[in-house]
């Protein structure tokens, strides 16, 4: 199941203008900050000089209307540094770039401070987009493609809501307005796919490698997938019926009686633009839907893989002894049940080896209890060499241990617990500098078709092994 996950992208990581002040070293704030400083100066610069220079796009003929397709350099450069460190860094520019052209080109300074969201507007919804799901930026495959393409297009009609205001406070006539809305979305819109999509495919893998290089500069982004998946569609679903109310409204007012082709021209051309629009957000909320249920359905898969883990751990751990590997005595018991209920159905006898380590009190004292542990974990060692392939041994209590030796009769019981006596005397214990022998007593028990339960079984492997300790001990003693 882990192999089907794909490998992906990272979550969504974005510059911390703040941790770079705080924790950067000297090279990285001049760079950084000094670059985008001098970005920043360029944008304005390149703002205003559109108005010294009255450019206002690329004419571009569409069903007998003109559209002028803009050409606008800052958002270029402010699209490119939103997608590679962060929306604030690229909003911030794009305002003031804006700002500043509006007031040089006379824009009353409240419909230029609203003029100047449009743009930070656009790339807010590129950067939920890509919070919303885990994408690479590189464009370097069709779904990072698909992606990026789709976001550009959404991100340029909400960005080309600043048409309106340009168009309105220049007192535009409103058969004026339509094609400059159109022209300034579909501009910028081809902006980003054609230049700044393959600057990212260049240079988002050094970006991405960097980011994670310097994770101490990140922001926390604290938005779940979820609240960004929410937040994109409410957005996209806004922007679509806000976009096509203010089409049609516009629509409507060009069309004017007295030069009927012109009007049936436009209405053509708007339908036709509508269409496309249309068409590319259902494309959009198709492709977003399906790499939602990816998303979501390999997010379940791991969180599955990860239970499945955590419950064999957890199973694990609760049935074995940590210091020897062995069963707990847990486990044990269940076991011991299961091979009585066995033993009496099939009538094939079972065997149980019940032993205790001698003066194991005097091990703790004279070499400490470090050495003790490494003695269980020996004699669990020499229990596991000796026993066959079907028995199972336990810890059961301190330094007790439990075999259970199914289909084994009392004589090859005796055997197999003189041989384990034997082998665990003639085992010295090595612990740092101390060396030393354990000796063990056991008792042995088969068990008997007229018992009630296997705790009766244990109670007589347990008074034989008492009746080796008071023989003597080390030694092995048979159940009465
Ligand atoms: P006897 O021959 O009668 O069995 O003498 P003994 O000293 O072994 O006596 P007893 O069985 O009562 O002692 C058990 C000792 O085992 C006491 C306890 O400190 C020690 N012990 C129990 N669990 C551990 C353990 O996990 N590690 C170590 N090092 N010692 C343990
Ligand atoms: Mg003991
Ligand atoms: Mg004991």
């Amino acid at each position: 199941m882990l192999s089907d996950i794909k490998v992906e992208a990272p979550p969504y990581r974005e510059l911390s203008p703040w941790r770079l002040w705080r924790d950067g070293s000297r090279q990285q704030k001049a760079c950084l900050f000094g670059g985008w400083l001098a970005l920043l100066v360029l944008c304005i610069a390149l703002g205003v000089g559109m108005v010294v220079w009255r450019w206002s796009g690329i004419p571009l003929e569409f069903g007998g209307v003109t559209i002028y397709l803009t050409v606008y350099p800052p958002l270029l450069i402010c699209m490119l540094l939103t997608l590679t460190l962060g929306w604030w860094w690229g909003a911030i520019p794009a305002y003031c770039a804006t700002f500043s052209l509006a007031i040089y080109a006379g824009m009353p300074v409240p419909w230029a401070m609203l003029f100047a969201f449009s743009n930070p507007l656009g790339f807010a919804i590129m950067v939920i987009g890509y919070q919303a799901i885990a994408m690479r930026r590189d464009l370097r495959g069709l779904n990072p493609l698909l992606f990026y393409v789709q976001l550009a297009f959404i991100a340029s009609v909400f960005g080309s809501s600043g048409a309106l205001i340009w168009s309105y406070t220049n007192h535009y006539e409103p058969a004026a307005l339509l094609p400059i809305w159109q022209g300034w979305w579909l501009g910028a819109f081809l902006q980003s796919v054609l230049i700044a999509g393959p600057a990212m495919a260049l240079v988002w893998p050094w970006v991405d490698r960097w980011m994670a290089a310097h994770p101490q500069l990140m922001r926390d982004t604290f938005t779940s997938s979820r609240q960004s998946i929410l937040g994109l569609l409410a957005s996209v679903t806004l922007g679509v019926l806000i976009y096509g109310f203010v089409t049609i409204q516009l629509a409507e007012r060009q069309i004017d009686l007295a030069s009927l082709v012109h009007a049936l021209g436009v209405l053509r051309q708007t339908m036709w633009i509508f269409y496309w629009v249309f068409a590319v957000i259902v494309v959009f909320m198709a492709f977003f839907g399906y790499e939602l249920f990816v998303h979501w359905q390999q997010s379940q898969d791991r969180l599955l893989a990860e239970l499945h883990r955590a419950n064999d751990d957890l199973q694990k751990l609760a049935t074995t002894d940590a210091l020897t590997g062995l069963l707990n005595r847990r486990a044990a018991d269940r076991r011991l049940s299961a091979e009585w209920q066995r033993a009496r159905r099939l009538r094939h006898g079972a065997a149980m080896v019940l032993l205790d380590i001698d003066h194991f009190k005097e091990i703790n004292d004279r070499y400490g209890h470090p050495a003790g542990d490494a003695a269980l974990r020996q004699l669990a060692c020499v229990i596991q060499s000796v026993m066959r392939e079907m028995d199972f041994a336990a810890r059961y209590g301190g330094e007790e241990f439990l075999i259970v030796l199914p289909e084994t009769g009392e004589l090859g019981a005796h055997a197999f617990a003189e041989r384990l006596r034997e082998e665990v005397a003639a085992s010295p214990v090595q612990h740092e500098d101390a060396r030393f022998h354990m000796h063990i007593s056991l008792g042995v028990a088969v068990a008997l078709d007229e018992e009630a339960n296997y705790e009766r079984w244990f109670t007589r492997a347990d008074r034989a092994l008492y009746r080796a300790k008071q023989g003597g001990r080390n030694r092995t003693e048979l159940a009465a």
